[in-house]
């Protein structure tokens, strides 16, 4: 199976911040890998940031290099030191996934905000280049997101395991979080959505024969809804809230709602490859009764219980011929249902989390508000203030989603 992106091999304009990110995240994974202390206040200052040098030649505590000189810094590196234990990130594999030999891909900028995306061979782990207010919003939030995060295990905000910046002599600063791969599985991902409840530009503008499986679709593309078991739903609703209710009080606004879909008929095709004793005996990681999913128990629908939300969740998807937003007045909310349902279900296995929280309603989105206001209805645009923003995602949530009784 080919994988999306592009290797940074040598020769590639981003080679050596590459390398310099890896030496520089197997120098605080290994500094900060020993006993973790108690948290403490002074941890989350915003002034808790790091330098340090990389010559070539090597310095007392970091090793020679091929690259060109550079320093190095981390942002409270205790918290995301606890953060990454909290999500169960093993510093080794941690290491080893961003560090090892194998060099990270390059996706072809997915976003409009210019940032550029890596992925590590193993699909693990994003880095995503950020810009300096994003780093600003986040270290300012940490102290919330973190008591956020430990209250809510299910919590479907992005897991962030780390903040850097690389500034090679006489070069500009390049600052980067790393965070989990949504959609990091066994499972193929077949379709992708990120949906932020606006309508106004959220349609993919692409050929459709450019259209696969690694496009990411959007709000005006959505032709689905997805119909979850009662409880799977009710605790989906809930969680949502709850995180909504943290973005607001941060003042973030223009997240996304991310989901992945997996068809299981397709993958019911894939299983026939396999001998029925292999099936049986539950050798395979393709298993019909039960099966690990980054280290989650998972049974299938109709078993009972079972799934971490956040992670994923079995449900049917509901072909509708479009969903109910209309694109020439955005109105969200009054276009409520999803038209003509054409009747064919879909039993999927659904992935999502809520990523690109970062984003504060600055003095620029607030411009931006002002300046499409003009062209369409202002509640289409996805910039808006935060209290609003979060009551429009929620809504349009609760109507992409059914609850199967
Ligand atoms: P913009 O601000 O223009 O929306 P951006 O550059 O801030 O874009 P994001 O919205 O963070 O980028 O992400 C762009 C795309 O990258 C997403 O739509 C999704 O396809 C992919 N992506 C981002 N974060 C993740 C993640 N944690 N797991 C899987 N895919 C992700
Ligand atoms: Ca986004
Ligand atoms: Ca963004």
């Amino acid at each position: 199976v080919k994988k999306p992106g592009q290797a940074i091999s040598k020769g590639h304009k981003n080679y050596d911040l590459m390398l310099n990110l890896q030496l520089g995240i197997r120098y605080t994974v290994g500094k900060h890998a020993s006993i973790l202390c108690e948290l403490k206040p002074g941890d989350f200052d915003p002034k808790e940031k790091f330098w340090t040098r990389f010559p070539p030649e090597g310095s007392k505590s970091t090793p020679p290099h091929q690259s060109v000189d550079f320093r190095w810094k981390d942002y409270c590196p205790v918290v995301f030191r606890h953060l990454r234990e909290l999500f169960a990130i093993d510093p080794a594999d941690y290491m080893l996934a961003i560090c090892g030999n194998d060099t990270l891909r390059e996706m072809s900028s997915p976003g409009k905000s210019g940032s550029f995306f890596y992925l590590t061979q193993d699909d693990r782990f994003i880095i995503k280049t950020v810009k300096k207010s994003e780093v600003k919003v986040l270290i300012k939030m940490l102290p919330c997101y973190y008591q956020h995060v430990c209250q809510y295990k299910n919590s479907l905000v992005t897991k962030f395991f780390g903040v850097h910046c690389v500034k090679p002599a006489g070069g500009q600063k390049t600052r980067f979080i790393v965070m989990g791969n949504l959609f990091y599985s066994e499972y193929r991902i077949h379709k992708r959505f990120d949906l932020k409840g606006s309508s106004h530009g959220r349609i993919t503008y692409k050929p459709e024969k450019e259209i696969d499986e690694t496009t990411t679709l959007k709000d005006l593309d959505l032709n689905f809804v997805f119909r979850l078991e009662q409880s799977w739903f009710q605790e989906l609703m809930w969680q949502i809230g709850r995180d909504c209710e943290f973005l607001e009080a941060e003042g973030i606004m223009d997240y996304s709602l991310l989901i992945g879909l997996h068809f299981r008929d397709d993958y019911a095709i894939d299983e026939t490859k396999m001998s029925p004793l292999d099936l049986r005996s539950g050798k395979t990681s393709m298993h019909h009764d039960e099966m690990f999913i980054q280290g989650m128990k998972w049974i299938p629908i109709g078993r009972g219980p079972l799934i971490r939300l956040g992670a994923n969740m079995p449900g049917r998807a509901e072909r509708v011929s479009k969903f109910g937003l209309d694109q020439q007045t955005g109105s969200a909310s009054s276009n409520s249902t999803p038209s003509k349902s054409s009747g064919e279900t879909l039993d999927v296995i659904l992935y999502f989390g809520i990523i690109d929280i970062l984003q504060d309603y600055d003095i620029s989105k607030k411009l931006e508000h002002a300046y499409k206001s003009f062209q369409v209805d202002p509640s289409s645009i996805s910039a808006v203030d935060p209290k609003l923003y979060s009551k429009r995602f929620r809504d349009f949530i609760h109507r992409i989603f059914v609850e199967d009784k």
